[in-house]
């Protein structure tokens, strides 16, 4: 039995090999073509607090390809960190971002700060600060603009040298938050010893707040510890009015999510912004 089950799993299994291997590759290649030929482009979804006023933008990359259409960065963004491709889109995000947000500041609609979202592979390169320091200085935008998320994995590989860097961007007035906070090995102690300024609690946690009380528990505790820490809170993937509402009730000042905005292409982003926003507490 054990043999006929083996030689089913291997049936089956094998072509699925082959096919997700080729697709890597195509994608891989596809992936070369858009950095040529300029197929990706920015989004951005405005994070607000409790009143509803906009306090950040987060950048999110969106690829259109020529015959696939829309392919996710959860799709793509793994291959690009397998192939080193995240180096070279990394580059062109983090000054997209920036010139843009530059853009917003100068029009005064730039509330709180552009965050972009950064692979392990660019934060741990050796010359990662220049190269942020460089991007700042051509786009004109100020180092007291721009956030950088980072997983829980990125400062957990070396995390001395983490810290370095942490302190490093900080000194230089650039701010850092912690990206899906709670999915990685979280553990409490080690954010008593990175210098970070925000956690994002992570949409999974915030999904089920209303209907698992474990999940609840989860947002709770990091939302009261973080306050405690002296550490900012954003609660990602804000869907429904009753989730912000019980974030809320923990004491979340920010929220990120469709309830709020959808991330947006830079000129309706811009007229978002523009209408007042200030007073439209949907809480
Ligand atoms: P993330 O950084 O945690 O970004 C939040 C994701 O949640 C985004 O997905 C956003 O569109 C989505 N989202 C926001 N509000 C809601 C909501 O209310 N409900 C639901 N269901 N989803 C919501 P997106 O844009 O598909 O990006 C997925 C992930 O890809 C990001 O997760 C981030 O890890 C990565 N990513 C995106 N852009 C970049 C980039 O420029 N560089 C790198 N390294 N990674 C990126
Ligand atoms: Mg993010
Ligand atoms: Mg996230
Ligand atoms: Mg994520």
């Amino acid at each position: 039995k054990a043999k006929q089950q083996g030689r089913d799993t291997y049936e089956v299994y094998s072509p699925d090999l082959d096919d997700s291997l080729s697709k890597r590759v195509t994608l891989r290649n596809d992936l070369q073509e858009a950095l040529k030929t300029n197929q990706l482009s920015l989004h951005y979804q405005p994070q607000v607090d409790q009143t509803g006023a906009v306090c950040g933008l987060e950048a999110l990359v969106r690829w259109k390809h020529p015959s696939k259409g829309y392919v996710s960065p959860a799709d793509f963004i793994p291959v690009a960190e397998e192939t080193g491709q995240i180096i070279q889109i990394g580059k062109w995000v983090t000054a997209q971002a920036c010139n843009d947000a530059r853009y917003l500041a100068e029009r005064g609609l730039l509330k709180g700060r552009m965050a972009v979202n950064l692979s392990p592979m660019q934060f741990h390169r050796p010359n990662f600060l220049n190269t942020v320091q460089d991007i700042l200085e051509e786009t004109g935008l100020e180092a007291g603009l721009l956030e950088l998320e980072l997983t829980e994995g990125i400062l957990m590989k070396d995390t001395a040298s983490a810290i370095q860097t942490l302190n490093a961007l900080a000194n230089i007035g650039i701010a850092t938050a912690i990206d899906d906070f709670g999915t990685g090995f979280s553990s409490f102690s080690y954010l008593r010893d990175l210098p970070v300024d925000k956690i994002k609690i992570d949409r999974s946690f915030v999904s089920q707040i209303t209907t698992s009380e474990k999940n609840a528990a989860v947002c709770k505790g990091v939302i009261g510890l973080a306050r405690e820490m002296g550490l900012k809170v954003v609660a990602e993937g804000v869907e429904t009015g009753a989730q912000a509402g019980a974030l809320s009730g923990y004491g979340c000042a920010a929220f990120q999510g469709y309830f709020f905005a959808r991330p947006m292409a830079l000129p309706e982003l811009t007229s978002w912004l523009t209408e007042a926003r200030v007073g439209a507490c949907p809480l």
